[in-house]
Order: C-alpha cells, then structure tokens, then sequence
C-alpha cells in the first residue's frame, strides 16, 4: 500500500498511549482479572488476499479488531490475535501468469508486502501466516475426513463453464456475456449490473471466457458439499441459547436454511459447529 495518510500517524499515537497502558502496574491488571473472570479469546479478521496490496479500506478493518484485542489484553484475558494470507483460488494463478511468475513466488511476495503494510501500522498479530502452509493443510484435511466419515458431506455431479483454450473451469465472475433477462452486453456470470438480475452462467447469451476471450463450453464435474441441514436442530438451539444476541441468532438461523444458497451464512454456521465442538475456547470472526 503507498498512501501514507494522517490516519497512520493518528493510530502511532494511539496504539503509543495504549502500549503505555499496558505498562500499567501489575496490580491494576489482577484487580481488572479480579473483576471480570479471565477469557480465553482467539480473534481473526478476513484473512487479505494474496492477489494485490493491501488498501486503506481494508487497514480500517484491522486497526479496528487490533484496537479491540489490546483492550481485551489490558482487562487481562488471554487474548490471542491470528491471521494469515488467503492465498488459494484463480486470480491469484491468473495474476501470476499476467506477471511471469510462479503463483508460489507471487504469493510470497504479497505476504511481504502485506506484512509491512501491517507494520507500518503498528497492528499487532499473535501470528501472521499464509493458507499455503503444511499446517491449514493437516487442519483442513482432518475437518474435512471427520465431516467425511460421520457422513455430513454430498457429492454432487454439476454443469460448469470450461475454458478449452486454458483447460480450466471457470468461476462466475470469469465469464461475460448478455443478460438473459434485459439483454445488457458484457455482464459478469452470476448478475447483470444495469438490471440487477441474479442467474446462473450457463443462461448467460452469447458466453465469453474473460481469460481467453474463447466460447467456454459445458462440461461435468463433482462438486463437494457441506450438509449444513445436519446441524441445523443443533445450531437452531445454540444460536438461541444466549450466546448471541437475538437479531444475529435470527439473521444466522435464517441464512443457514437448506434452501439458503449464500455460502457466507453456510461458512459462519460451520464455524458455530466448530465452536460448538470446541467448547473451551471462543472464536470471534470480525469482516
Ligand atoms: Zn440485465
């Protein structure tokens, strides 16, 4: 990131005053420990995006969660900060190519760049890591043959869009074409931006892949997916239970319905089943 705003210098003297703050004698935190029973509390934002710099939008998010850590930590929790570069998924394969570079070296070179940018900040992470690591591949892999094994995930055989010129199938928002409804040229896969219609790729007219510029064709492949209907007595009762306030418990019962086709709400409820099998620790997801 290259701005280098007024914003930065007025966060330096904030995070100043509240690192002071931490100088506070021991004293005043046991009272403050004494006061409000010690939490164990793991914090993580949306984890940025290995394909471009970071920008100041983003920065507001993490100063915002960084500011709510340090105050946890001065009431004398256990208070733990963790984030990483998301770095799977097409743009990044396709930014590498558009460089000239392995998606390896891309990805490492952002995670360099985005960890300054965090420094010049002064946010403050536990631990800053990548999805490219041998350990959220173990992580993965276990959730994934637990989920497997006790029979909560569905393979379903779906029609895509492939690219025969690239040999790859392609996601939504890399295909172009009219809009099946006000037949608008040029629209992305899933919507069309003058009506607001919401589709499928394979209605889309006259289909382009934004990578090749050829015609995709329709070809199958298995897709996997989550049971999110096995949890949901489960989920209902918990989400109920007073962990959450009522409006959010409402917005997430009714976002993880069977029907409810957006993925968000299927990802928030799979951390509410993880964090109901993990009962010790609490799990905040701020973004
Ligand atoms: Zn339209």
């Amino acid at each position: 990131m290259k701005e280098r705003s007024i914003l930065q210098i007025y966060y330096y003297f904030f995070t100043l005053s509240l690192n002071n703050a931490t100088l506070a004698p021991q004293n005043s935190v046991a009272l403050m420990i004494m006061q409000h029973k010690q939490r164990q509390i793991l914090v993580t934002s949306a984890l940025p995006y290995a394909n471009g710099p970071i920008h100041i939008g983003h920065m507001v998010e993490y100063i915002q969660t960084d500011i709510w850590v340090r105050f946890h930590k001065m009431r004398g929790h256990q208070c733990f900060y963790v984030c990483a570069d998301d770095a799977h998924g097409t743009p990044i394969m396709l930014r590498a190519e558009e460089k000239n570079i392995s998606p390896e070296t891309l990805i490492s070179e952002m995670q360099q760049e985005h960890q300054n940018d965090f420094n010049d900040f002064v946010i403050n992470f536990d631990n800053y890591h990548t999805t490219h690591s041998s350990e959220n591949q173990i992580f993965a892999n276990t959730i994934y043959e637990k989920l497997d094994n006790d029979g909560h995930i569905s393979k379903k055989t779906i029609k895509q869009f492939y690219d025969p010129n690239k040999e790859m199938f392609l996601p939504d928002r890399f295909i172009r074409g009219e809009c099946p409804k006000c037949h608008a040229i040029d629209q992305y896969g899933d919507n069309c931006e003058v009506c607001g219609a919401t589709y499928s790729p394979t209605d889309l007219k006259n289909p382009v892949s934004v990578i090749s510029g050829e015609k995709p064709v329709e070809k199958e492949s298995e897709h996997y997916f989550f049971k999110l209907s096995n949890f949901e007595e489960i989920l209902h009762k918990w989400t109920r239970a007073g962990h959450y306030k009522r409006k959010l418990s409402i917005s997430l019962m009714n976002g993880s319905r069977p029907d409810c086709r957006n993925g968000i709400y299927h990802v928030m409820c799979l951390i509410l089943v993880l964090k109901f099998q993990m009962r010790q620790i609490n799990i905040f997801t701020y973004g």
